[in-house]
């Protein structure tokens, strides 16, 4: 670490102070824009950092500067080396680079420099005092605190143990380093707030070189100024702290980085902290990280979201100065309006109800041609079989239609989709009374949408081929809480008592062949029944679905074309 001569590490050599004032001018009014994101490795990254993320990076991007991935690494008890790793994945899945990719961990050694300078300058002093007696030493906001008793202590005592607390001389809480500022000042935070704390724990990249780690509020402007960023983008919650980040910048003459607030994106119908999610992780409630129910980036990855709706959704929140709660349906709709542009369609029965047609051949079968993506005509067409047995859905079958039943029932006509006209002639029941299959025969002039007179059929169902069919397991997700702000919680009751008991519903669904070759993550909307992606579960014998979303109204009628 260079030193200059004041004894100030960081600096090649010490400037003039005309060259100070000139290099901080040109530092803070060159127009550069330096963003960054900095997430504890401490979790895995959700939707709500996906905004921060698309807000950081955005802003460089859109205004040609640069944004840097920092990994806020000063808490060596609950991070690891798994979150550092799911971190970047995600960022990069997004459809972001990072300029530079720092830890504040790398500025360890700098920032207890800084810390020797304030002592030095007689700005920071070692506390012998308990956690609790510091706590209850701050006052309120109303009571003024009180000194510690501790607080006068010499510039040569100071450093000289808060270079054995560093030395490891200490045990865990028996001293903190205090910021000596103000103990009556109206913002709590000003008053003395610790800088460093005796933590013996292993760090998953500095290994058992440090024993004292750095506080948030110390370690996270002092990063940025090192960064050199210009604008250090937080959440609400942080304009508290903005007065305190300043004062540590300016004590100690550094690169003058500023802090600027925006709301946190709340979602309805789950919960965000790092520690709920952790919770639900730990206590098998979900999969793992990246169960498609959690609000993960990596979940919601999975479950079939895409980048491109992600940043549109991040784009349609905009940036608020308020906290506010986004409709989870506006991110639904997101995706559903990408995949709409994306995702191929295909043919799939959820709830099989067998069909046999009596007057198509047996063992006859054709094919028909399906069109890819209305929305798409570079997606091009496929052939989907058809032959006498096929399955529909069973909710597409009514044996006492209301009116203005479209569908199959009784004596009814319907058309299935891209193929022939049918109509239903009888009922099969079981000896309990359950449908279980319906007899029906085909109008041979309608293949193809046409009909043999002309004759209008308003209804279009969907079929699979039972001969040809695949069987497939289907994931259907719903929101994995039932109350729409899971935090709010009623007396003696915590936010798992609002679980959703039904956040997942497992089908045997039959699946049309073409989709037996799809490979992991990709997407398709099953026609009529909502977008699903291929899980990472699925194997070639098994295929897993996970619905993504349903369709915006679901089961509606298409009209006949
Ligand atoms: P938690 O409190 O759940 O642990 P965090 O905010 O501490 O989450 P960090 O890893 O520190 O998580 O967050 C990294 C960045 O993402 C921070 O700048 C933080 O402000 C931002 N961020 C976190 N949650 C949200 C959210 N819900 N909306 C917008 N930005 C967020
Ligand atoms: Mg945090």
């Amino acid at each position: 670490m260079a030193t200059n001569d004041n004894g100030v590490a960081g600096k090649e050599r010490s400037l003039n102070f005309l060259e100070e004032i000139i290099e901080d001018h040109i530092n803070s009014v060159d127009g550069r824009i330096h963003t960054r994101f900095p997430p504890e490795p401490n979790g895995y990254l959700h939707i709500g950092h996906a905004k921060s993320i698309c807000l950081n990076f955005g802003l460089a991007e859109r205004y040609g500067g640069l944004c840097n991935l920092r990994f806020d690494d000063t808490n060596p008890v609950k991070e690891d080396v798994e979150y550092v790793d799911s971190i970047k994945e995600d960022i990069t899945w997004l459809g972001f680079r990072w300029a530079e990719e720092h830890y504040a961990s790398d500025y360890f050694e700098q920032l207890y420099q800084w810390a020797v300078e304030m002592i030095r300058k007689g700005l920071a002093y070692v506390d012998d005092q308990s956690q609790e007696e510091i706590r209850l030493g701050r006052g309120t906001v109303t009571v003024p605190g009180t000194e510690s008793p501790w607080r006068n202590r010499s510039v040569e005592e100071n450093l000289d143990l808060f270079a054995r607390m560093r030395a490891g001389e200490f045990a865990d809480g028996e001293k903190v380093l205090r910021a000596k500022i103000d103990m009556a000042h109206p913002n709590m935070l000003l008053r003395d707030p610790i800088m460093y704390r005796i933590l013996h724990t292993e760090h998953h990249r500095t290994g058992d070189k440090w024993c004292i780690y750095p506080m948030y509020d110390y370690a996270h402007g002092q990063s940025d100024s090192i960064e050199k960023i210009t604008h250090s983008i937080c959440t609400l919650e942080f304009d508290v702290h903005r007065p305190l980040y300043d004062w540590f910048i300016q004590t100690l003459g550094i690169f003058p980085s500023h802090q600027y607030e925006f709301a946190r994106l709340n979602l309805t119908y789950t919960v965000m902290s790092k520690r709920k999610l952790l919770q639900l992780v730990e206590n098998k409630i979900v999969n793992g990280w990246d169960d498609p129910r959690m609000p993960t980036i990596s979940a919601i990855r999975r479950k079939g979201y895409t980048p491109a709706a992600i940043r549109a959704f991040a784009e349609r929140v905009g940036v608020a100065k308020r906290d506010n709660v986004i409709d989870l349906s506006l991110l639904e709709f997101c995706v559903r309006e990408d995949l709409n542009k994306t995702a191929e369609r295909r043919m799939a029965v959820l709830d099989p109800l067998k069909v046999t047609i009596t007057n198509y051949p047996e063992g006859k079968s054709e094919l028909f041609e399906a069109v890819n993506n209305p929305e798409d005509e570079s997606a091009g067409t496929r052939q989907v079989p058809f032959s006498r047995e096929i399955y529909i859905e069973r909710t597409d079958f009514m044996e006492e239609p209301p009116k203005k039943y479209y569908r199959l029932a009784p004596g009814a006509e319907v058309r299935l989709r891209y193929s022939y006209l049918i109509k239903c002639e009888e009922v099969v029941k079981d000896s309990e009374g359950n449908v279980v299959e319906l007899r029906c025969t085909y109008d041979p002039q309608s293949g193809g949408g046409s009909s043999s007179d002309g004759r209008r059929v308003k209804g279009v169902i969907h079929w699979v081929s039972v001969p040809h069919a695949r069987e497939a397991e289907i994931r259907l997700y719903s929101n994995l809480f039932t109350k729409e702000d899971p935090n709010d919680v009623e007396e003696g009751k915590t936010f798992l008592d609002y679980l959703n008991p039904e956040s997942v519903v497992v089908r045997k669904g039959y699946i049309e062949p073409s989709l037996a070759q799809a490979a992991t993550g990709e997407k398709f909307q099953f026609e009529r029944v909502g977008y699903f992606c291929v899980d990472t579960d699925s194997t070639p014998e098994c295929m897993v679905f996970n619905r993504t979303v349903g369709l915006k109204d679901t089961w509606a009628k298409i009209a006949d074309k």
